[in-house]
C-alpha cells in the first residue's frame, strides 16, 4: 500500500508540503492561504478520503488537509 508522504521527503521540502495546511511557512509561500487544501486541489485523487494520491507525488499519499506550492484550485 502507498505510504504517507513525509514532510522531510526532498520533493516535499522543495514544494513546502505540509500535512496540515496551516503549518505552511507563510513567509516563504506568500500565495498560500489556510483554506487551500489538498482535497480542493486539481491534482488531488483522494475523493473524500483523509489521505489520497497526488500526481506530483506518485506512489505516496498526501493529506486531505495538506498543501504544497503546486496547489491549483479545482476548476
Ligand atoms: Fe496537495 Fe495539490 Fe500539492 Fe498535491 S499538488 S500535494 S494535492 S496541494
Amino acid at each position: 500500500a502507498p505510504e504517507k508522504l513525509s514532510e522531510e521527503d526532498s520533493m516535499a521540502v522543495a514544494l513546502g508540503y505540509k500535512a496540515v495546511s496551516t503549518d505552511v511557512d507563510a513567509a516563504k509561500y506568500a500565495s498560500h492561504k489556510d483554506d487551500q487544501l489538498c482535497k480542493g486541489c486539481a491534482l488531488w485523487q483522494g475523493a473524500d478520503a483523509e489521505w489520497g494520491g497526488c500526481s506530483i507525488f506518485p506512489g505516496k499519499l498526501v493529506s486531505a488537509n495538506g498543501w504544497c506550492a503546486a496547489y491549483a484550485a479545482k476548476p
